[in-house]
């Protein structure tokens, strides 16, 4: 039933596919690329900024990206690779922006200071430490540190206003954050893809996939969602760029490298403000301190979002649960995805989470006021009239075989590919789209092993830190720091 075939299919709309759809059209403009989307316009589900929180991840504020170990101790490593991870986005938007191809950097990133607040003797140690160690890493240059409430006050004065005297707060805060619109992103990354002959056809899904034996290529089946008769395609290389629906597509794939996997789906709201009064007293990310059996993307924030141009603010997120993978998904995503070879990892991990599930009943069971509570702890002067509950996206967590555990459930993200790195899929859903560049670049790497050696030159004129680590030369970062917030409009 192939009526075309072409080089490149990438499945879905988000900002993942349009991420590594930009990198192909850059590195081998003859390639001809298709993309399906099953909504009626792009960036809809997770990369819509209303479905995310828009936080330029870069672990300047984030705990869980530097916990304490059981010990005490502290370790700075992970929190470096993010940043790092996310200087090399920031540096692949900044040449798309030299080339005309993301004219108005300003429509899908501002510069937000970060910050993090803690409340509690044990917390402010925690914080002091954690700044001390991070404020000698050259990607941290900048971070202050303060447990004086007058300065905080000064940062962001919600977080103290009518706060109970005597209470132990510290916060830290770093000036080079940024909040990032991914949907007014991903649009303008697709307008491009368009523009130079891409083909994006919405409205379209894919319900199945098939190799074909005797070329390795894909057989893609198709259906138009008004009405019209299923049809198909073929193609060289396909991206399962589905969010939460990568796990059911790459099972059809039938690609044995999905076995073992399963989905753990977990939903979320945010509260949000438009109060202009609300929002001018507050220009910050502030991000807390987990609950106990929270997962590490629910950690509370109060941030500053700049979406079309106008400012609000959010809150949360507050973690549910629901069987549906995607926000405009089916209540059959969870059970349709069990199969033999996922069910004992899928067990394994529900025996081994409880406080987990605990945690996701107990913010599934609260009421609004109770929600209101957390934001209180944040913004004591919050008022319910304020502040309304919009759905947030829905997170598709990773659970996997362990040899030890029998099944892990896992926070990051997992590129599945297939051993002739003909098909390849994005599972799970952190630190998401502000590490989609390196994502991709690995992506690259692992499916076109003959072409890539070509690319790397161009890929280092795109990302001129490519291949070095930033954090171990203080002079390159630096003057990859200024050059990037330069580009990116992100000097105040
Ligand atoms: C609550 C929340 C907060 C977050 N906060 C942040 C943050 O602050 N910073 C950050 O960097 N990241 C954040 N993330 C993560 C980030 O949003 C995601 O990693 C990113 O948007 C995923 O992009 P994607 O392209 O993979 O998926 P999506 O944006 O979900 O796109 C997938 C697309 O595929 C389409 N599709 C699915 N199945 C089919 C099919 N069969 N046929 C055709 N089309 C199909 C869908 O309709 C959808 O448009 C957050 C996520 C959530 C849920």
């Amino acid at each position: 039933m192939s009526t075309k075939s072409v080089d490149v299919v990438l499945i879905g709309g988000g900002i993942m596919s349009a991420t590594l759809g930009t990198m192909i059209k850059r590195l081998q403009p003859d390639w001809s690329i298709v993309i399906f989307e099953q909504l009626s316009a792009v960036a809809q589900e997770s990369s819509n900024p209303w479905n995310n929180a828009g936080t330029g991840h870069a672990a300047l504020a984030e705990l869980n990206y530097m916990p304490e170990a059981p010990d005490g101790s502290l370790e700075t490593s992970r929190a470096v690779k993010i940043n790092e991870q996310f200087q090399v986005s920031r540096q692949f938007w900044a040449s798309l922006v030299a080339d005309g191809v993301l004219p108005h950097p300003e429509t899908f990133i501002n510069p937000t200071p970060h910050m993090t607040f803690v409340r509690g003797a044990d917390n402010v140690d925690y914080l002091r430490r954690r700044y001390e160690l991070l404020r000698d890493e050259p990607l941290f240059k900048g971070i202050e540190f303060s447990d004086d409430p007058k300065v905080i006050y000064g940062w962001a004065p919600l977080l103290v206003r009518d706060r109970q005297k005597g209470e132990k707060i510290a916060a830290t805060r770093i000036d080079s954050g940024t909040d990032v619109d991914f949907g007014a992103l991903t649009q303008q990354l697709f307008d491009y893809l368009v523009s130079q002959g891409a083909d994006l056809r919405l409205e379209t899904q894919v319900t199945n996939l098939k190799k074909v034996k005797k070329d390795g290529s894909w057989d893609i089946s198709l259906r138009e969602r008004v009405g019209t008769t299923p049809y198909g395609m073929n193609a060289r290389f396909v991206f399962v760029g589905a969010g939460g629906h990568a796990l059911p597509l790459l099972q059809k794939s039938g690609i044995p490298e999905i076995k073992g996997f399963g989905g753990f789906p977990i939903s979320g709201q945010f509260f949000r403000t438009d109060n202009p009064e609300v929002v001018a007293q507050h220009q910050a990310k502030v991000y807390g301190k987990a609950a106990v059996g929270a997962p590490p993307m629910s950690v509370p924030h109060l941030d500053t979002r700049v979406v079309d141009g106008q400012s609000s603010l959010l809150f949360g997120p507050y973690a549910g649960f629901s069987p549906k993978f995607l926000k405009q998904g089916s209540w059959l995503d969870l059970p349709a995805s069990i199969r033999l070879h996922n069910l004992g990892p899928m067990l394994a991990v529900a025996r081994d989470n409880f406080d987990l599930m605990k945690y996701l009943v107990g913010e599934l069971l609260a009421s609004k006021k109770k929600k209101l509570d957390a934001l209180r702890e944040f913004m004591p002067t919050a008022r319910a009239e304020d502040w309304y509950l919009i759905t947030a996206g829905q997170r598709v967590q990773v659970m996997k075989k362990d040899s030890k555990r029998g099944g892990v459930l896992q926070f990051g993200t997992e590129i599945v590919t297939s051993a002739d790195g003909s098909i390849a899929g994005l599972l799970g859903a952190s630190p998401g789209a502000s590490t989609a560049v390196p994502i991709m670049v690995d992506l690259l790497k692992r499916c076109f092993p003959e072409q890539y050696g070509r690319w790397e030159k161009t890929l280092k004129k795109m990302i001129p830190s490519f291949g070095a680590s930033l954090n171990s030369d203080p002079r390159a970062a630096d003057k990859t720091l200024s050059a990037t917030a330069k580009a990116l409009v992100l000097t105040r």
